[in-house]
């Protein structure tokens, strides 16, 4: 029996009760003082041997819920194995909190609630939005994916339809069998709403209210209890949601989509580090459910597993299906690279952008500027005697935010507000430092301050960004404000590249992207790709708006590199010439696809500390079996090395095989744990490993 206790690896725990229980039934059992959700994970009569140890007995059952099935079982079990983290750590994430506190009649009757939601039989017919008549591109992929097993990356331009796709599939789906339950996944809670309406809108009418649930972080504790309620006991057949939804319980599961698969954020950071779309491939198969991987800029683990056979090469275990064409919209946008070696040094917005833009606003048309920095400077410095806004906890600086006035750490959250006068010398002008968001609003506000809009009214400029979303209900507010018009330049981070069906806006233009180009993490220039392609995907989305305005879209990029070969690439438009040209360095270089990692990581008061554990961490590997098939790389402090002064280090462990990496890794875990005991482990507060890391 299990207990969600964090405990090391494999920690079952045996009590005693009266009768047998399902594996998978839910309990409440003893832990020290407390009582705590646990998970029947087997269980067998008493035997003789047992009499002499005493085992606590169980606490109640709550067996008026189906217990869980093997399948999710299994998936619990393998991400714990993999990702080397304990069974209960996994489930305990994977359940709603709410099910720790509710009696078992108290679910019951939440169960019965959800199961008296009126649900309709397939043909028992509501209004239902109606399918768009499909593409030949959308008609073929549609047609393989009912035809192959899958697992297939959907490789789509924006605009192409993938949503469109998912939609059919799920509908063919549920047409052909009564009780299935699809599952699909986005990476952003922003992106549920919009995807919501439309999975409502299509299946709400033919298949009742209820049919359709959300599951992300979201939403309210007894929000989540009655969406996982719903998946399962079956009455929802959709579950749309963010990772967390790859551990829904859902007994009919058979077909999952993983939108935009290549995002970083479908790759859990803290705690259990798992990746959602790598758990999806790996439950699909499991529970022989489809598998629907979809992306304009696939992630190049992805492209690379769907590379055709050629030659020697079988070729990888995806199918890809290729939608090049937009639906609907414009050509996609222009590209224009601003040269900012020949602009006058300082430029923050070149001229020729600043032309573009003011032409979009006099026609009424809307521009999006991006910058990956908020807050107003990313320094505040003292031109006499040097000093600078450090953060006194972390090896960063705080971000000056001229709105309130403070300085905040982006890592430790540390905020101050602003001194009047330099802490060190006490000139009054210390001054900012290059430049957030907030700034470039304040710059661009500047700019156009005389400029008027066709109607002799002044230009309006917003920004959006995690500052200006704090509060609930601001994005969505802001986001509004977007669509109707109400905005004729916005600034944002990130945040606003991102999925939005933004109809009005002609001009996207990335500011100042060319920090990704030289950064120590490898998968830096394929976020950035990814990132422009998907921004240059906001531009231009209405091709009845671009004809009526007699415009073209188009995204600007200032740059000091324009004859860098992924800003060639991303003028073409050309996905694949960027992926196959990081696929050779990655190749040459051995590292992934070619190659797979884990991170160790420790944090310690000292940075001599930290690394004394991995640098022991790593000769007590040397005895472990297989470990000369691991590489293991020196131990280095992390890009920032110090947050809420805790000192942080790392070791990459490479394979170019991951059942070895993998056999390294779970013959380790025991070691590190007992290293925790050894002068090396002392001084560590925590270390952690993370398979598959994302972020090096
Ligand atoms: P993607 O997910 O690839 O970015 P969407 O599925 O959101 O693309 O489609 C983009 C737009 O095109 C949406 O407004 C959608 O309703 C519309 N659309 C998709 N497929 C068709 C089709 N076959 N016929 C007409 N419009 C379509
Ligand atoms: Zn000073
Ligand atoms: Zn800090």
């Amino acid at each position: 029996m299990q207990t969600p206790a964090h405990a090391a690896l494999g920690d079952l725990l045996s009590y005693s009760g009266e009768r047998t229980l399902l594996a998978g039934t839910l309990v409440r059992v003893p832990l020290g003082k407390r009582e705590v959700l646990g998970v029947v994970w087997g269980s067998r009569p008493m035997a003789e041997e047992d009499a002499a140890l005493e085992f606590k007995p169980l606490g109640t059952a709550l067996d008026t819920l189906a217990p869980l099935g093997e399948a999710w079982r299994d998936l619990v079990a393998f991400a714990a194995r993999y990702y080397q983290r304990s069974l209960g750590e996994i489930a305990l994430a994977a359940l709603p909190p709410q099910l720790r506190d509710l009696s078992g009649v108290q679910l019951a009757r939440r169960l019965k609630r959800q199961g008296s939601a009126p649900v309709v039989d397939a043909g028992a017919a509501g209004p239902s939005a109606a399918a768009a008549a499909t593409s030949d591109e959308q008609a073929d992929a549609l047609r393989r994916i009912d035809a192959e097993p899958g697992p297939f990356l959907l490789f789509g331009s924006t605009g192409s339809g993938k949503t469109e796709v998912y939609l059919q599939a799920v509908a063919a789906l549920l047409a052909r069998s009564p009780a299935a339950q699809a599952l699909v996944m986005v990476p952003e809670i922003n992106l549920t709403p919009q995807l919501e309406a439309r999975f409502r809108a299509r299946f709400e009418g033919r298949f009742g209210a209820g049919a359709v649930v959300s599951l992300h972080s979201g939403m309210t504790n007894p929000q989540r209890l009655a969406s996982w309620l719903a998946a399962h006991a079956g009455t929802a057949r959709i579950v749309l949601g963010t990772r967390m939804a790859v551990f829904a319980s859902m007994p009919a599961l058979a077909l999952i989509v993983v939108d935009e698969e290549h995002d970083p954020s479908y790759k859990q950071q803290e705690g259990a580090r798992y990746s959602a779309r790598d758990l999806a491939v790996w439950r699909g198969r499991r529970e022989g459910a489809k598998v629907i991987l979809g992306s304009a800029t696939p992630s190049l683990e992805s492209w690379h597993q769907s590379r055709p056979p050629e030659g020697d090469d079988p070729g990888g275990r995806y199918l890809r299906l290729a939608m090049p064409s937009r639906i609907g919209a414009g050509a996609l946008p222009a590209v224009r690279l601003v040269d900012m070696r020949l602009q006058p040094s300082k430029t923050v917005l070149s001229g020729v952008l600043l032309d573009a833009i003011g032409q979009r606003i006099a026609r009424g048309e809307q521009s999006m500027v991006f910058l990956n920095r908020r807050g107003y400077a990313p320094v505040l410095a003292c031109g006499d005697c040097g000093w600078k806004s450090e953060c006194p906890h972390c090896s960063a600086f705080r971000v000056f935010h001229k709105i309130d006035r403070t300085l905040r750490c982006h890592h430790c959250g540390f905020t101050e507000r602003v001194p009047r006068a330099c802490p060190a010398c006490g000139n009054p002008d210390i001054a900012p430092v290059g430049r957030g968001t907030e700034r470039l609003e304040e710059h661009l506000g500047e700019l156009f301050a005389s400029v008027q809009r066709p109607d002799g009214s002044p230009v309006r400029i917003a920004r959006i960004d995690a500052d200006s979303t704090r509060k609930q209900g601001a994005l969505e507010s802001q986001l509004a404000a977007v669509h109707a018009g109400e905005v004729d330049v916005l600034v944002g981070t990130q945040m606003i590249a991102k999925g939005h069906d933004f109809r009005r806006i002609t001009l996207v233009a990335a500011v100042n992207p060319d920090g990704a180009l030289f950064s120590s993490d490898f998968r830096a220039p394929e976020r950035l790709f990814s990132l422009l392609m998907q921004s240059a995907g906001r531009a231009g989305r209405d091709a009845a708006y671009l004809a009526a305005q007699g415009t073209t879209a188009e995204m600007w990029i200032q740059t000091q590199h324009t004859d860098h070969p992924l800003f060639i690439a991303l003028r073409r438009h050309d996905y694949p010439a960027f992926a196959e040209s990081e696929l050779a360095q990655r190749r040459a270089a051995g590292m992934p696809p070619f190659a797979f990692q884990a991170l160790l990581r420790a944090d310690a008061r000292t940075q001599e500390a930290a690394q004394a554990f991995l640098n022991a961490a790593s000769a007590a590997a040397d005895a472990l079996e297989g470990a000369q098939q691991v590489a293991r790389y020196p131990a280095v402090p992390l890009a920032i090395q110090r947050v809420a002064n805790v000192e942080r280090a790392q070791m990459l462990v490479e394979s170019a095989s991951r059942a070895a990496l993998q056999r390294l890794l779970a013959q380790w875990q025991p070691v590190l744990h007992g290293l925790r005991r050894t002068p090396e482990g002392k001084g560590v507060i925590r270390w952690l490993v993370d398979v598959d890391p994302q972020q090096i």
